[in-house]
């Protein structure tokens, strides 16, 4: 047996006015679960379009600081959570998986309202979890996705720009990861297909469109390239994300990731999408797919995501030798179209660095 759920979703300015329609179904208690800044920029148009909605609000709980299982527990003990008919997540990406993972765990809808456009938890059907220190703990698979996601862009342009701009760094790894992953030809299930055929989305668009929505956004401005980058970022790769098989969900862009996040500089000044942009152009390189390459690290260039080793403040002559240890370990290259060794990697990054000039 198969089953595939899709993200569903509203977008626009007006986005919110569509709480009546999808969550009183369920009934007219709702909770909300929230980011702290998040909640700042937010509550000015949640709380209203609660009100509009004719829902009434038991408690707006603070989910904490990070995606833990502590957090979980306390939320679904919450009597005012407990009481209400369904939940709204409202929040980045660790706060919208922690309260999916609760809702999931007490039975009831979750509807997510992304604070800042970064990642594609708002509409995926598992929650990447982290141990109280802060380290990756576990990655739970839900029940179903989340009931209804409502993106209204000019929450987007109120969080600081960096989350956009890494976001579509992100978002565009998820083309360059899933294609490669498949390309060894293998017959590919319905749902493999019809996700890497998504990912795609995540790309091309992008390509064109995503510099305009990145300076749209700087100065505020909702256009339709950034209304497009938005679900490019959220929703295409959330539709890779619960459609494809788990061994096409990576590849060497995260992997790089993760082993670069061995460095402290890295977790302290950079992004995880921006970093994950560089892997884009390595798992590339690697493949020495040059003309994906080229058009990859033009865009980069074009909204100064990085390129090379010194854009990460790293040393050209470094060895890597930690940092490429804890890639090939890495879940992500469990699945490869062929065979992927350290000193691959590390032959792809110099070679990148030399491609920079
Ligand atoms: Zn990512």
């Amino acid at each position: 047996m198969t089953d595939i759920y899709l993200p569903q979703f509203t977008v626009g300015e007006d986005a919110f006015d569509a709480f009546e329609q999808e969550i009183s179904r369920y009934g007219k208690k709702v909770c909300v679960v929230h980011g702290e800044k998040a909640w700042n920029a937010a509550k000015a148009y949640v709380l209203p379009a609660i009100e509009k909605a004719g829902l009434s609000l038991t408690q707006a709980v603070l989910y904490g600081h990070d995606a833990t299982y502590e957090n979980v527990e306390s939320i679904i003990s919450n009597e005012n959570v407990k009481t209400a008919d369904a939940m709204i997540a409202v929040g980045g990406g660790k706060c919208i998986d922690t309260a999916k993972l609760a809702a999931d765990m007490l039975g009831m809808p979750v509807f997510t309202v992304p604070s800042i456009a970064s990642n594609c938890a708002p509409v995926t059907q598992i929650s990447i979890m982290y141990n109280a220190d802060g380290s990756f703990k576990d990655i739970p698979r839900l029940k179903n996705v989340p009931a209804h996601c409502f993106i209204n862009p000019k929450l987007a342009l109120a969080a600081p720009i960096k989350y956009l701009w890494a976001g579509i760094g992100d978002a565009m790894a998820k083309h360059v990861e899933s294609s490669w992953s498949a390309k060894a030809g293998e017959a590919l299930s319905y749902g493999s297909a019809l996700g890497i055929t998504a990912g795609s989305m995540c790309f091309y668009p992008m390509l064109e469109k995503g510099k305009k929505a990145f300076d749209d956004a700087k100065n505020g401005v909702v256009s339709e390239e950034l209304q497009e980058t938005l679900l490019n970022i959220i929703v295409s790769p959330g539709i890779v994300s619960v459609a494809v098989d788990p061994a096409y969900n990576g590849g060497i862009a995260h992997a790089l990731f993760y082993g670069l996040t061995s460095r402290k500089h890295i977790e302290k000044n950079h992004l995880h999408g921006e970093v994950v942009s560089y892997g884009s152009l390595v798992n590339l390189m690697v493949d020495k797919d040059f003309d994906k390459l080229e058009k990859t690290w033009k865009f980069n260039k074009s909204i100064a995501l990085p390129t090379c080793l010194a854009d990460l403040e790293l040393e050209a002559d470094d060895p890597l030798d930690d940092v490429l240890a804890l890639t090939m370990a890495n879940q992500e290259l469990k699945h490869t179209p062929y065979p992927v060794t350290a000193e691959i990697i590390h032959q792809a990054i110099m070679a990148l660095d030399k491609y920079n000039g």
